[in-house]
């Protein structure tokens, strides 16, 4: 089966969710018939293309694939899958893989498979298993559209550097996309130094427990010494205390980090929605019988005003940041 992979550059590379989604694709197809996409790639990304299986990559390259539009984006991954006849085209499920993988999977009329935790298949016969009901239960689903798109849960597909040689990239040129109405962003302001909850190891969360938006340096610290993001419950981003970036849950981010702290979180089923899947969860909460500690694999009973201080000194102790 052809298999098409959507890639994200970053700095020295790929992004994770990228590497992840290789090593998903190899799961399933064997190394042979998969390709990657990529807009204005360069050396360092089909090095690592190559690090983890690639062996030939389409670079959509010029200025013009520079900050444009999601629905150009799609037309033009639409026409590298139709070129390669691409049977499935695997995304990360970050926020551009969620806003580009459903337009390519309209473009080509594909069954489309949102948020997979697990995908295997052949040819006309994408079998998937993805979360629904906020999580609360994991569905099995089979596509049999002659192609299929599926986004990948980030931090679930383990990445193999296979240290594999460069691949070879290979210039590609739309078509499609140029009789789309043209529109660029003209500016993005970042947040600068601060990760991000979906592409994080490691989420320090903080929810109504922490009383007020100043008690947050708290959390900030813990994150730091763990080298870690923030996250908050959407009680604190309604309130106004945190940014809806750092927002997790169900009408927030959905993170899956090698390991989650909730501090003064109760464990709503709309919060556990977006981090039931992390690896090792961690929760404070003064009351014992906070639904968080259900899905806790370490709880502390306490008082996160007593608890995060101590906490943040032994770690700082051992990481030398703080
Ligand atoms: C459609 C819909 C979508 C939603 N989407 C989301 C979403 O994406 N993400 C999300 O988070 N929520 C979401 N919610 C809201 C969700 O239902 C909860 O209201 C919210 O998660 C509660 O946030 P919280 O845990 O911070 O606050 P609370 O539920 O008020 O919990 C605070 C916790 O802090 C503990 N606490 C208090 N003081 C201390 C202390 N000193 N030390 C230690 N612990 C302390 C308490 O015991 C309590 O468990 C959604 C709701 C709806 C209806």
């Amino acid at each position: 089966m052809s298999i098409l992979v959507v890639l994200e550059a970053q700095a020295g590379g790929l992004k994770r969710t990228s590497c992840e989604a290789i090593t998903a694709a190899l799961s399933v197809a064997g190394s042979s018939a998969i390709t990657g996409v990529i807009f204005n790639g360069a050396q360092e990304q089909f090095a690592a293309a190559g690090a983890y299986g690639l062996s030939k990559v389409l670079n959509i390259s010029g200025d013009e694939w520079t900050s444009i539009p999601s629905a150009r984006m799609a037309a033009a991954i639409s026409d590298a899958a139709v070129s390669i006849g691409a049977s499935l085209v695997v995304f990360g499920a970050n926020s551009f893989g969620k806003n580009v993988a459903p337009r390519v999977s309209v473009r080509l009329s594909a069954g489309f498979l949102p948020d997979c935790v697990a995908l295997s298949g052949t040819a006309g016969s994408v079998e998937a298993t993805r979360p629904v009901y906020a999580g609360k239960a994991l569905v099995n689903v089979t596509s049999t559209t002659s192609t299929t798109v599926a986004t990948l849960r980030p931090n679930l597909f383990t990445a193999k550097n296979i240290s594999g040689g460069e691949a070879a990239s290979e210039s590609f040129v739309p078509t499609s996309a140029s009789s789309l109405p043209t529109m660029r962003v003209t500016s993005v302001t970042r947040n600068e130094g601060q990760l991000d909850v979906s592409e994080a190891d490691i989420i320090v969360s903080g929810g109504r427990g922490l009383k007020a938006p100043e008690h947050f340096n708290l959390i900030e610290g813990l994150a730091k010494s763990l080298g870690a993001a923030v996250g908050a419950s959407r009680a604190v981003v309604d309130a106004g205390w945190r940014p809806h970036r750092e927002q997790v849950g169900q009408t927030g981010k959905t993170v899956s980090p090698t390991m989650y702290v909730a501090c003064g979180i109760s464990g709503a089923v709309q919060h556990l929605a977006g981090m039931s899947s992390s690896k090792i969860i961690v929760a404070i909460n003064k009351d014992k019988d906070a639904p968080i500690f259900s899905v806790a694999d370490y709880g502390i009973v306490g008082d996160v005003f007593e608890v995060l201080p101590r906490l943040t000194g032994a770690i700082s102790a051992i990481t030398g940041k703080n």
